[in-house]
């Protein structure tokens, strides 16, 4: 070896180790040995990657050789699992989990002879609270970090969803009705207001609207959110085309063809919209929530369960619409995590239109992570791992039966994963969940709750679930 080459090999050898020994930067904490599946413009897969999050926002994503530069106090082995963006629920209504698995024996009119009474007896702030918090720790046990929501007394679901540390899009529900936090019809909309006021800028909660729907929400009052919506610039959530006698009713009382058509008419359909259901979208509808670059939550569960319908979400996905996916609320689907849905998504849309070939599961798993933050038109913040986003990643362990093998890491997560292979979960920097052990709640502290909450509710339930069979044979 001549002396330049040795000069030069002395060198390299000196800089390698202070690569090895002194990296450079500061991080708070580095995921290393995972097979990372960044959900980035070109679905950029890493076998043996390493993310790097510095406080709230993830700062790299690359190659094992990645960690030599960073130092965190913080270090996680993903052990060979899965890290990805974490999922994206897009249509929930979390705090009727408190009701989950009632009103299952079969009532043909189940919205209105027992959801409603239902609620109408045993809803409350308190409730509200306490349910959220067992929706969230189920949510983010089983890897979502982010969920949307339409339901009432938002500022209770905030606190609870804040102490759980997900974040959320909160919609104060607005209807023609007295309901349980407001005793005049409409009073959402000044609940809303003031909601909006305290969570404006939050890191983890966006404020919304959430006018229930274009039948029980009057023209001047969908126009008059539309308005405050704009200038407060916060999203507006709403259930459209999810029954098939919406359309009837819109034809009859506002000569439209749809209600997409009947809100875009009215100017109500644009960009900060969220679009929960669109199981009887024409082509046209597709068109205009295109156009007005809309967001769509694809339920495909829930709507199974329901037997409301097959939303025509291949359509959509190659309309290129923002759309995202759902779970509905724990009474239409019973389970609020995204795992049965991923699997419902692409199954029936490949039975709808008798085609193997479609929704293949890198497709399903984009549209639950990027899908769904662009469906909530947070896809700057969210819905994959790429340098600048906020630090929201799972873990999904792959060691357990049901994950091997792992050809494919997609159709691994689409068909066989269930939500105890998630292992960690991690929201705007902060570990929620590590090695399956929560964090933040534990869900020891609610469980005394939530079971005094059961048995409060049960004996109620039951009679009403009597009298809602009985009113069914009478009215047959
Ligand atoms: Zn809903």
């Amino acid at each position: 070896m001549n002396k330049p080459t040795l000069l030069a090999s002395i060198i390299t050898l000196a800089l390698s180790g202070c690569a090895q020994f002194a990296p450079s930067y500061n991080a708070d904490l580095i995921i290393t040995n995972g097979e990372v599946l960044t959900i980035d413009g070109n679905m950029s897969v890493i076998e043996n990657g390493v993310v790097v999050v510095k406080d709230d926002k993830i700062i790299a994503v690359g190659e094992a050789v990645l960690a030599e530069q960073y130092r965190a106090p913080k270090l996680i082995d993903a052990q060979d699992g899965i890290v990805m963006p974490g999922m994206i629920n897009t249509h929930n209504h979390l705090p009727m989990i408190a009701f989950r698995g009632l009103g299952e024996e079969g009532i043909s009119n189940r919205l209105f002879a027992y959801f409603f009474p239902l609620e109408g007896e045993k809803l409350s702030r308190e409730l509200i609270y306490n349910a959220t918090k067992l929706g969230a720790i189920d949510l983010a046990q089983s890897g979502v970090t982010t969920y949307a929501d339409m339901y009432y007394h938002m500022d209770e679901m905030a606190k609870a969803t804040k102490e759980v540390g997900l974040r959320a899009v909160l919609g104060q529900t607005v209807i023609k009705f007295p309901v349980v936090d407001s005793s005049a019809p409409y009073g959402g909309i000044e609940y809303a207001q003031s909601f909006i006021d305290q969570y404006k800028g939050d890191p983890l909660i966006t404020p919304a609207y959430a006018p229930h729907a274009v039948y029980t929400v009057s023209k001047e009052k969908l126009q008059q959110i539309n308005q405050l919506s704009k200038q407060q610039d916060v999203p507006v959530l709403i259930h459209v085309a999810e029954f098939p006698n919406e359309e009837a009713r819109i034809k009859e009382e506002h000569q439209a063809s749809s209600p997409v058509e009947y809100m875009a008419q009215i100017g109500i359909l644009d960009e900060r919209v969220v679009l929960a259901h669109g199981i009887h979208f024409s082509e046209n509808d597709i068109a205009l929530v295109k156009q007005a670059d809309a967001g769509v939550a694809y339920n495909p569960m829930a709507n199974a369960k329901g037997a409301t319908g097959m939303a025509p979400a291949w359509e959509m996905y190659r309309t290129d619409v923002r759309l995202g996916l759902g779970t509905d609320g724990p009474m239409s689907s019973n389970q609020v995590d995204l795992w049965r849905t991923l699997s419902y998504a692409s199954t029936m849309q490949r039975l709808k239109h008798d085609d193997r070939t479609i929704m293949i599961p890198e497709q399903v798993i984009e549209m639950a992570t990027m899908g769904g933050a662009k469906a909530l038109h947070m896809e700057e913040r969210i819905g994959s791992l790429e340098v600048g986003k906020q630090a929201d990643i799972i873990i999904v362990e792959t060691q357990s039966a049901n994950m091997m093998p792992n050809y494919d890491p997609y159709a691994t997560l689409v068909f066989q994963a269930n939500p105890s292979n998630v292992d960690t979960t991690i929201v705007n920097g902060e570990v929620v969940m590590e090695n399956r052990q929560m964090q933040t709640v534990a869900l020891d502290d609610v469980r005394s709750t939530i079971d005094a909450m059961e048995a409060d509710i049960s004996a109620f339930a039951k009679e009403l679930a009597k009298k809602a069979i009985k009113s069914k044979s009478l009215m047959d």
